[in-house]
């Protein structure tokens, strides 16, 4: 008889719980997109700050570079008869690791022997003229030309083979580079070339013209050269801090061959995929170098977001999955309380509609059922019946037996009944010890039959306690049109003539 709400989710509860999960979904991808944002310019910044640091520092150190070159010129510019230790005090502060310094004089042929003769008076160490055979790479004796450019004076910091006495006009790589400073009376620097220990390295060359810079320029005024070199890989690195340089790959190439490809430096931290990219031109004396920038896998993980992405990632799924649950929780928690209302309702309509003694329909909800049903037999033409009985000399049990046992007959009673009618049949306790039962769609002789069957029902058993009780049945069959109160009074005046003839029987109403 009582509906029960159901507690499962119905469909707009699961939408509204998607929906939420969908908005806290929404919420941390934004979330994420915005912090991925940020980031990405915050490494940006760091990346560019790094390059920028290190190219001024490289840029010093090749400046400075230049600059050394320049003094030791002037020096010789401004002494005259330089001897190989006032050379070697001078260069020797000035040289850093890795670094070589040389003094190249210019020497006509026809002046050759007085200039050893001069060298050696002055006490240079080991001193003997040479060239180098530029295909066999040996030592031979120098060849005839109108004029030489002899190494004198060296100051090597590494393993450097280079002997005094060479003339550099049989390398025509240097030659040429020499010549170049001779023409523009410029300090000038080499392509990156292989240096004699194998390595390779820069050749800065600066002319020494004893003519002010200003007067017209005279190729006999050329003294000499002053050359130095520097291994490149250590022009590139050498005091840099080892984390500074494992964060950055960088390259060097020479401008014009830089679409080739061909990096002259390489730093060892190799470059990582990334969009981070940046280049700059780096100009030393006459040459431009292009130093290309990448982030190394050390800057990268140094400057690595995941775990951060991870935790919004986390907790963002954690808080949607927590937002949906609570509203799950709301949702279930709100439809069980409709749902326990709606029983106590129930409960309060069965209270109000129902004997408490015998648990069948009261008096009150008798009329309103009948008043419903009349509607419906009208308008539908469908018949209905009514079975209005009352227990034969109640009082006497009553007094007889008590009370008590008088209203365990009327539970029996009732339940007898129950067990023998249709599901549509509807039992009323009408008055104290007088019921009647409701049979929608039966007609008069099937009521009666009915009646007679409950008759033989209750006179057959015994009762617990008291033993045989008896009924007295009046039946009645609506008439079309007639009203409630007079059917109702049919039915009563043929159970009281059941009465009057004697109890225990059925008796028909007048139509
Ligand atoms: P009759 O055959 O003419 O119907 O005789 P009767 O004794 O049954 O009729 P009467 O109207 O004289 O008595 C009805 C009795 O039913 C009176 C009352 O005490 C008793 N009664 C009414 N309601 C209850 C009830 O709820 N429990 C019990 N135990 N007795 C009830
Ligand atoms: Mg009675
Ligand atoms: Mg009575």
């Amino acid at each position: 008889m009582m509906s029960i709400r159901q507690n499962a989710l119905k469909t707009p509860d699961v939408v509204l719980c998607a929906l939420v999960c969908l908005a806290g979904v929404a919420v941390t991808f934004l979330v994420l997109i915005l912090f991925i944002g940020s980031e990405q310019r915050t490494v940006s910044v760091a990346f560019q700050l790094e390059v920028d640091e290190r190219f001024s520092r490289l840029q010093r150190r090749f400046n400075t570079q230049v600059l050394k070159l320049d003094v030791v010129r002037r020096f010789f510019i401004n002494a005259d008869d330089v001897t190989e230790k006032e050379f070697l005090g001078f260069v020797t502060p000035l040289a850093g690791e890795d670094e070589a310094y040389g003094w190249v004089p210019r020497i006509l042929e026809k002046d050759l022997k007085a200039f050893r003769a001069k060298t050696l008076l002055k006490g240079t160490s080991v001193f003997s003229y040479h060239e180098i055979n530029p295909v066999t790479a040996e030592r031979v004796p120098l060849s005839s030309r109108p004029e030489h450019w002899i190494l004198l004076y060296l100051l090597k910091r590494d393993d450097v083979k280079i002997m005094p006495g060479m003339d550099i006009l049989a390398r025509p790589s240097h030659q040429a580079l020499m010549s170049k400073a001779r023409d523009t009376r410029q300090i000038v620097v080499s392509e990156p070339l292989k240096m004699t220990n194998g390595q390779s390295g820069v050749f800065f060359v600066a002319p020494v013209f004893k003519t002010p810079p200003e007067a017209q320029l005279n190729n006999d005024d050329l003294q000499g050269f002053v050359v130095s070199s520097v291994r490149l890989a250590s022009m590139m690195e050498q005091g840099i801090p080892l984390p500074s340089l494992q964060r950055l790959n960088v390259t060097l190439s020479l401008i014009d061959r830089q679409q080739q490809g061909e990096n002259i430096y390489q730093s060892l931290a190799p470059a990582v995929p990334s969009a981070l990219y940046e280049q700059r031109l780096l100009k030393v004396a006459d040459q431009n170098y292009l130093m290309q920038f990448r982030p190394s896998s050390t800057f990268m993980l140094a400057n690595s977001y995941t775990l951060s992405i991870s935790l919004i990632v986390v907790f963002g799924a954690g808080l949607s999955l927590l937002l949906t649950l609570m509203v799950y929780l709301l949702i279930t928690q709100r439809a069980r309380a409709l749902s326990l209302v709606d029983e106590r309702t129930q409960d309060l309509r069965m209270l109000n509609i129902t004997d408490h003694l015998t648990g069948v329909y009261n008096r009150r909800y008798f009329e309103e059922l009948m008043e419903h049903l009349l509607i419906e037999a009208n308008a539908q033409y469908r018949p209905l019946s009514l079975i209005m009985f009352d227990v034969d000399h109640f009082k006497q049990i009553n007094d007889r037996w008590g009370h008590q046992r008088g209203d365990n007959v009327l539970k029996s009673l009732c339940t007898r009944i129950d067990s023998a009618t249709r599901k549509t049949d509807l039992l009323c306790r009408t008055g104290g010890e007088e019921f009647a039962l409701i049979c929608p769609d039966s007609e008069l002789i099937d009521t009666r039959l009915l009646a007679e069957k409950l008759r033989t029902l209750i006179n057959t058993l015994p009762f617990d306690e008291i033993g045989q009780a008896t009924c007295s049945f009046g039946v009645a069959t609506w008439i079309p049109s007639e009203s409630f109160d007079a059917f109702i009074r049919r039915a009563d005046t043929a159970m009281y003539s059941a009465k009057a003839k004697g109890r225990d029987q059925v008796q028909l109403a007048d139509r």
